[in-house]
């Protein structure tokens, strides 16, 4: 099967010096892109801005913005049998760019934001049947928001992680996850290193695909 994963965060210029982003280190995208070769799957990994190096055999698709991010997704999802957008995209992107540094002495103090375009609700999905998973990455109520996520994005799997801990989650080398299926069906992988997470995860949606 072909897998079309997303890792990394996203960076959302400010000016040509200045970015708005997050944590994410790429490191749980990447593992389950290296589980997927292992496995003897394709993949095309679209990866924001990381300082890990890519597993050998996937074609790798750099971009920085959600933009650039939603356009890849969106270049690549008709040859694609299972979609996992492991990324952190950005929520929001400041509403200018400003082709200038921003002088200090200006004081700017605001930043206007507007949403990013959310590439799993929006994106133009085949009309063929594939798996789509995504992520949520929450600090409270997991559950209740994996669920609305679930529904809102039209997932056939969301894979929760709590990353308000410092032992696991992002940047870290480990992780623990809950898995929210569309049949009302949850599981808990416990907190082990990404790449283990990363085999079983594999396994998973290789059987919702043999299922759909
Ligand atoms: O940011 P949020 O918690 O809604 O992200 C949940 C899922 O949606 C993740 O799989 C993430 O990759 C995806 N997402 C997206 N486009 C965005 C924001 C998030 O596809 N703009």
């Amino acid at each position: 099967m072909l897998f079309l994963i997303t890792a990394g965060p996203t960076r959302e210029p400010i000016d040509p010096v200045r970015f708005l982003s997050n944590r994410s280190s790429g490191k749980m995208g990447y593992a389950i892109a290296q589980s997927a070769l292992e496995a003897g799957h394709e993949v095309v990994l679209v990866s924001g801005p990381v300082a890990i190096a890519p597993p050998a055999g996937a074609r790798v698709i750099q971009v920085i913005t959600s933009d650039e991010m939603a356009e890849a997704v969106q270049s690549q999802i008709h040859s694609a049998d299972v979609l996992v957008m492991c990324a952190a995209v950005a929520d929001f992107k400041p509403a200018h760019y400003s082709l200038h540094k921003i002088k200090k002495q200006n004081a700017i103090c605001n930043i206007e934001l507007v949403p990013t375009r959310d590439i799993l609700a929006t994106i133009e999905r085949p009309s063929r049947q594939m798996v789509i998973a995504g992520f949520a990455a929450e600090t409270e109520s997991l559950s209740e928001n994996a669920l609305k996520k679930l529904r809102e994005k039209k997932c056939d799997l969301i894979i929760g992680n709590d990353v308000s801990r410092m032992d696991a989650g992002l940047e870290s080398d480990d992780n623990e996850l809950v898995l929210f299926f569309r049949n009302g069906e949850t599981l808990v992988l416990p907190r082990e290193s990404k790449l283990l997470l990363g085999r079983k995860l594999i396994k998973i949606l290789e059987q919702i695909a043999e299922r759909n």
